[in-house]
C-alpha cells in the first residue's frame, strides 16, 4: 500500500472523506476500493488507480495451520516474508519484516545471509498485518499482537517503522494496542534510546544472544559497533525512563553459548547492568546450516541456572519450522526461486 500517494490525495478532499477512506483501509479491511460502496464512485476510481489495496502474496500454510507464512512481492518485485502465528489460546501474532533483507550478516540467520536490499516504508510495513488482518476477519478474528521479528533491522528503519506502529496503533487504524507491539533489534543504541522517549509503550526485546563481547562479536558483527556494555546501559536507561520490562533473547547454540559457565556469566551481567525488570527468552536455534541446535536437557539446565538466580525465564515456541518461517529462517526468496506450492507437512 503506498501510503504516501494516498495521502496526497485524500489532501484534496474534505476531512470527513479521509477519514471514510481510513476506515475502507482498516476498519472494513476491504482488499479493493469496489468494495467501499459507501463512497462514490469517481473517489473509488482514482483511489483505486493512485493506491490499489490489493497486496500480492503466496501463501504457505503450515500441516496444523497455526501458521501461515505470506511471501509479499512488493511493487518493485522485491519479496518480502511475513508470519501469522495462531497460539493456543487463540492470540493471533503477526511477524513483520521492516527490511527487505538485512545488512547485519548475524553469523546463524539466513535473511543476513542473503544481504540487504532496501528500507521498506511504512505503508509495507502496516501492509504486512492488514494481509493477515484481511484473512483472520473473515473467520471473524482479529490480529492481536505484532512483533518485529521478521527480516530486517527496525531500528535501521526507526521512522518507517514508528509511522506503521502508529498506524497499527491508532483509533483510525487498526487498534492493535501499544503493549501488543513489540520491537526485537540486535541493539541499536540510537534507536533504544529514541524509543525510550516515545510516548508510545510499546515492548522492547534485546537480541543478546552471548555473555561476552568475543563471542558475540563471532555471531554478531555488529557487536563491534555495538558492545554488550553500551547496549545494556542504553537498556537500563530505556527501563529507567519507561518502567518497561524488557526481553532478552538468548538464542541457544549447543556448545557455543549453552553453557553451565555461560548461563552463569549471563545472570551475573544482566543483574549488574538491569536489575529486576527484564526477563530472559530462551530460543531454540532454527537450523540454517551453520550451527547445532542446544539439546533439551542443556536448555533445562541453562534455564535452571538462571532461575536459581531469580531470573525469569521463559522460551521461544518454536512456529512454523517446516514452512521455513521460523526466525531467522526467512530468506524472501521462494517467488524467485519458483516455489509456488502450499507446503502441507505436519510439524
Ligand atoms: N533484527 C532484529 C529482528 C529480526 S530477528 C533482531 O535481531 O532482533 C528476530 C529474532 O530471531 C532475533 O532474536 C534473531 O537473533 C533470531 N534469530 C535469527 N536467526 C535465528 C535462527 N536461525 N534460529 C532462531 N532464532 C533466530
Amino acid at each position: 500500500m503506498n501510503l504516501g500517494r494516498l495521502n496526497n490525495i485524500l489532501e484534496q478532499y474534505p476531512p470527513y472523506r479521509s477519514r471514510q477512506a481510513y476506515s475502507v483501509v482498516f476498519d472494513n479491511l476491504f482488499s479493493s476500493w469496489e468494495e467501499a460502496t459507501n463512497l462514490p464512485k469517481a473517489f473509488r476510481a482514482i483511489l483505486a488507480r493512485e493506491c490499489p489495496l490489493q497486496i500480492d502474496a503466496e501463501m504457505h500454510e503450515s500441516g496444523n495451520g497455526k501458521t501461515v507464512k505470506a511471501v509479499i512481492q512488493l511493487d518493485d518485485g522485491v519479496a518480502i516474508e511475513t508470519v501469522l502465528m495462531r497460539h493456543q489460546d487463540g492470540r493471533n501474532t503477526v511477524c513483520v519484516s521492516s527490511q527487505a533483507g538485512c545488512s547485519l550478516a548475524c553469523d546463524f540467520c539466513l535473511t543476513g545471509a542473503r544481504g540487504f536490499m532496501r528500507d521498506l516504508t511504512a505503508g509495507e510495513i502496516v501492509g504486512q498485518v492488514l494481509l493477515f488482518a484481511r484473512r483472520l476477519k473473515t473467520e471473524g478474528e482479529r490480529v492481536k499482537n505484532v512483533v518485529f521479528m521478521g527480516m530486517g533491522e527496525p531500528f535501521l528503519n526507526y521512522e518507517a517503522v514508528m509511522k506503521a506502529i502508529r498506524l497499527m496503533n491508532n483509533r483510525d487504524g487498526l487498534k492493535i494496542g501499544a503493549r501488543r507491539i513489540s520491537i526485537s533489534t540486535v541493539g541499536i543504541i540510537e534507536g533504544i534510546r529514541k524509543l525510550s522517549r516515545e510516548p508510545l509503550q510499546l515492548n522492547l526485546s534485546i537480541s543478546l544472544h552471548a555473555p561476552d563481547d568475543r563471542l558475540r562479536s563471532r555471531l554478531m558483527p555488529v557487536n563491534r559497533q555495538y558492545p554488550i556494555e553500551k547496549i545494556l546501559d542504553a537498556v537500563a536507561e530505556y527501563i529507567r525512563l519507561t518502567r518497561r520490562r524488557v526481553m532478552i533473547e538468548y538464542l541457544l547454540l549447543r556448545d557455543l553459548n549453552d553453557s553451565p559457565a555461560a548461563a552463569e556469566r549471563l545472570a551475573v551481567l544482566l543483574r549488574r547492568s538491569l536489575g529486576w525488570l527484564f526477563f530472559v527468552n530462551l530460543i531454540y536455534y532454527n537450523p540454517t546450516g551453520k550451527y547445532l541446535p542446544s539439546p533439551p536437557e542443556r536448555i533445562r539446565e541453562f534455564q535452571r541456572i538462571l532461575e536459581s538466580r531469580g531470573i525469569s525465564v521463559t522460551r521461544r515456541y518454536r512456529f512454523g519450522r517446516e514452512i521455513k518461517a521460523a526466525c531467522g529462517q526467512l530468506a524472501g526468496s521462494s517467488r524467485i526461486r519458483g516455489s509456488l506450492n502450499i507446503t502441507t507437512t505436519q510439524e
